[in-house]
């Protein structure tokens, strides 16, 4: 029988267990001492201090199954979630650590006996890649897998070599892919089209073994770390699609169970081309009620505003699917089935989940229904492919709670873009009058100091388009 998303988390941390690594907790997703990232997006993120050495741990080996959000800063897969097969923005993510004990040989060991033994994955499938001048790695991959040369891939881009920021640990690392197959359309990494579905990365090894330092010139140098450590991130959901021998993430039985709640909630059916609305609802489901079990709240700045802007994707898909009611609060039920056995905040916090999904969503079927037939009367002059003018996306964000990216995701699948910078003036243009008028009022005194504020406040409301600084990632 096949195993479940719950067996194979559980059976990944006993083998670690087993192997002498300290089973840790996952993080929350609010980085604890962080203000340079969003959201925890990687194993490694609670171990930053630990890699550097400026925090000791009661142990140099570490595993762990740690819940990631990618969906603002650097890596932002909001945009992949129900077109691809492996993108979620949230997912767990299964890693070991070794804090300057072991290294690349027994990392790849260990790796490759728990995929190919303790899983049961044939070695024929599977495809690594190397850093283009890392030898030392391809030959342990040989010597230790004895995957032919051809299925040692050497890729001399950043995939395959990892940095924590422009200082601090860094090295090359590898991948492992999974074949799924001739039907699906993708090529091999390091081909052109690499980024299909056909060969799906499950995990990537970081082997840390430089320090990458200011140098005398200006520029940067890399010494050799003295206790060289090891980071490693394995997707779940990827891993569980290929133990249960389908392709899709969203068919692995986690997410079965969620797509039947979205069914069921909204009437409409999980075939045709309504499957991908069903897809971003269990997605965002997940990084919704995960955020809020972690103390965000919508608002509309910072992480609040992403956590707002997610909800808002979720609820629009619904209401493609037809649902009259507000949907999201419904599903917390099945998400707690699913995934609350491991992780306890869920069941903590789900009614504070179930009442944040509910408040929102009521709160945003106001505007929905006028907001989308606003766009729909403001496209219908407009010539196939020509952009939505930027004011009218103001209006949409500023009358109705439309977020920039609520309006491009309904635009995406009728080709049409958004005039951005239109509507980046539009939003300049407004906080000049807001100026203006205030200035007009004559308290001059607070208006400097409450301006300024706001300028500030304002810049962080986009935090998740674009700014943010070095992050850590796999
Ligand atoms: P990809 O190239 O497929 O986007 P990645 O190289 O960005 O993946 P890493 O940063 O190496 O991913 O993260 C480690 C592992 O976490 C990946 O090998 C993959 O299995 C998993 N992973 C990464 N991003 C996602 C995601 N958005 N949804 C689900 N799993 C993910
Ligand atoms: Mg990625
Ligand atoms: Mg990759
Ligand atoms: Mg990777």
């Amino acid at each position: 029988s096949k195993k479940t998303v719950n067996e194979i988390r559980s059976t990944f941390l006993d083998y670690f267990g087993k192997n002498g690594h300290a089973i840790v907790d996952s993080s929350p997703l609010v980085p604890r001492n962080d203000p340079t990232l969003m959201f925890t997006n990687a194993g490694m993120v609670q171990f930053k201090n630990v890699f550097t050495g400026q925090e000791l741990r009661p142990y140099n080996r570490a595993t762990t199954s740690q819940k990631c959000v990618r969906a603002g800063g650097k890596h932002n897969d909001l945009d992949n979630v129900g077109f691809t097969a492996r993108h979620h923005t949230f997912f767990e993510m299964l890693g070991n650590f070794s804090f300057g004990d072991y290294f690349k040989a027994d990392a790849i060991e260990l790796a490759w006996n728990l995929i190919t033994k303790e899983f049961g994955i044939s070695p024929s499938k599977l495809t690594t890649t190397v850093f283009h001048n890392d030898d030392e790695a391809f030959d342990l991959w040989k010597k230790i897998a004895g995957l032919p040369d051809d299925r040692i891939i050497r890729i001399p881009t950043s995939d395959n070599f990892w940095m924590m920021g422009d200082t601090g640990p860094c090295g090359p690392c590898s991948e492992i892919f999974y074949d799924h197959g001739d039907k699906i359309a993708g090529g091999p990494p390091g081909s052109p089209d690499q980024d299909g579905d056909r060969f799906i990365e499950i995990w990537n090894l970081v082997f840390m073994q430089y320090e990458q330092l200011p140098s005398k010139d200006g520029g940067y140098e890399r010494v050799p770390l003295p206790k060289p450590s090891i980071d490693t991130g394995m997707g779940m959901e990827r891993l569980a699609a290929v133990m249960q021998g389908v392709h899709d993430n969203y068919d692995i039985d986690l997410f079965q169970g969620l797509l039947e709640a979205s069914a069921e909630a909204t009437g409409a059916s999980l075939k045709g081309p309504q499957a991908t609305s069903h897809r971003v609802i269990a997605d965002h489901l997940r990084s919704c009620s995960f955020l809020i079990a972690d103390g965000v709240m919508p608002s509309n700045e910072g992480r609040g505003y992403v956590l707002r802007r997610i909800m808002r994707r979720a609820m629009r898909h619904a209401h493609m699917l037809g649902a009259k009611d507000p949907v999201m609060h419904r599903l917390v039920p099945a998400l707690v089935r699913e995934m609350g056995g491991h992780y306890a905040e869920l069941v903590r916090a789900q009614a504070l989940i179930t009442e944040t999904l509910r408040l929102e969503e009521t709160r945003f079927k106001q505007t929905l229904d006028r907001g989308l037939k606003l766009l729909d009367e403001a496209e219908a002059p407009l010539a196939e492919g020509q952009a939505l003018p930027g004011n009218v996306a103001f209006t949409l964000y500023d009358t109705y709670g439309f977020p920039l990216d609520l309006t491009q995701d309904v635009l995406r699948t009728r080709n049409r873009p958004v005039d951005v910078d239109g509507f980046n003036a539009a939003m300049e243009e407004q906080r000049k009058k807001a100026r203006a008028a205030w200035a007009g009022s004559g308290e001059a005194a607070t208006e400097r100091v409450w301006f300024e504020l706001k300028d500030e406040v304002g810049a962080t409301e986009f935090l998740g388009y674009d700014t943010e600084a070095a992050e850590g990632a796999v």
